[in-house]
């Protein structure tokens, strides 16, 4: 049996012709699929009866499976999703007054490590599929009634060590007959895959690159984010060069900001001297606390001396409140316990 959901547009296509039927086919199953989000195939009335039962014979559609949901007092709201293999995800809705976002996990669990991260506790279990990426997208989109505008990919796991998957994800979330959502607004982050922020640079769609940088100095990186001493710093800002030099465009750098570790007089300076003169935007992102982790959240005015403090220099620093806390909604507090 064939999941539909699990093709490409370009693959459905060729399901479609292999059947003999006409082109424009894919195309109304693929809206089927992906606007109407139907899971099925007699569903899709536009195609004759005689034709939906030729299709269900082989074919089906999956869904992920809603298990849970919890909404934050500030509306945002994390749902749990299991997977055909039993595995979960958590994905967030951030709705805002002009924008709708979804926050998507692309592996379940991460083998990356991240002292800060809810994540790493669990370790890495398996890549998402594409479709499964997507999907989260559309249910939430179902879930909520709510038009999804802007995606981030920065739930569970790192997109750039399931890059194959994020890139066909993005294609599909890109696409007139899916959710049609401007890879302007679908960021990815990582936290310094270099190779693949070559390759990012040089892919044809405008999705947008951040960066978890949260340290400005080798040593500290090397502490909080062991990935760096594979990819340290000098590479990832001359990967992130290349990106900016290629797709015009600025780079986001992800600061998550923990009390008395990264926030001192001499994270200022490294930070400046680090990012002077890249086209960049810095987001300071206070830590959240999560179970097991002993580092701590600095208060607002903390956030707001630190930002000062960068101004002179950098002056596109912005202070990201971080949404739904208390539900363990936040960036890096994704771990499907
Ligand atoms: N693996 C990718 C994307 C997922 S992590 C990456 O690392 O970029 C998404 C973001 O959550 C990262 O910027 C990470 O630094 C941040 N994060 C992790 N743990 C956090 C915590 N406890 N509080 C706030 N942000 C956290
Ligand atoms: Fe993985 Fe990102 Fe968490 Fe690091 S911060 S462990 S890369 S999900």
């Amino acid at each position: 049996m064939t999941d539909l959901k699990s093709l490409t547009f370009t693959q459905l296509a060729e399901l479609v012709k292999s059947i003999g039927w006409e082109s424009y086919r894919s195309q109304q199953i693929y809206t089927w699929i992906w606007q109407k989000g139907i899971n099925d195939i007699d569903l899709m009335t536009n195609l004759a009866k005689s034709k939906r039962e030729q299709l269900a014979c082989d074919c089906f559609i999956s869904s992920l499976h809603l298990i849970d949901t919890k909404q934050a007092k500030d509306r945002a709201r994390k749902f749990l999703f299991r997977l055909h293999d039993q595995h979960k995800i958590e994905t967030v809705f951030i709705p805002e007054t002009d924008r709708k976002t979804v926050c998507v996990s692309t592996q379940v669990g991460c083998a990356l490590g991240c002292k800060i991260c809810h994540t790493a506790q669990i370790g890495f279990i398996r890549n998402l599929k594409f479709h499964e990426i997507a999907d989260q997208i559309l249910q939430v989109q179902l879930l909520t009634g709510e038009r999804i505008s802007n995606v981030v990919f920065m739930g569970m796991g790192e997109p750039f060590l399931n890059y194959a998957e994020c890139l066909k994800a993005i294609e599909n979330l890109n696409s007139d007959f899916g959710l049609n959502i401007g890879a302007r607004r679908i960021t990815v982050s990582t936290s310094g895959i270099v190779e693949r922020i070559y390759d990012f640079a040089d892919f044809p769609l405008q999705a947008k690159l951040a960066i978890s940088l949260n340290a400005a100095t080798d040593q500290l990186r090397n502490e909080l984010m062991p990935i760096n001493k594979k990819y340290p710093l000098s590479e990832i800002i001359k990967a992130v060069r290349y990106y900016i030099e290629k797709k015009k465009k600025r780079v986001t750098f992800e600061y998550v900001l923990i009390k008395g570790i990264n926030d001192r007089a001499q994270d200022v300076r490294a930070l400046t001297k680090l990012l002077y003169g890249i086209a960049c935007k810095i987001n300071l992102i206070p830590f959240n606390p999560c179970p097991h982790t002993k580092y701590q959240s600095p208060t607002l005015p903390e956030m707001e001396a630190f930002a000062e403090k960068l101004y002179p220099q950098l002056p596109a620093v912005t202070i990201r409140k971080s949404r739904g806390q208390e539900i363990l909604a936040a960036c890096g507090q994704l771990a499907a316990q």
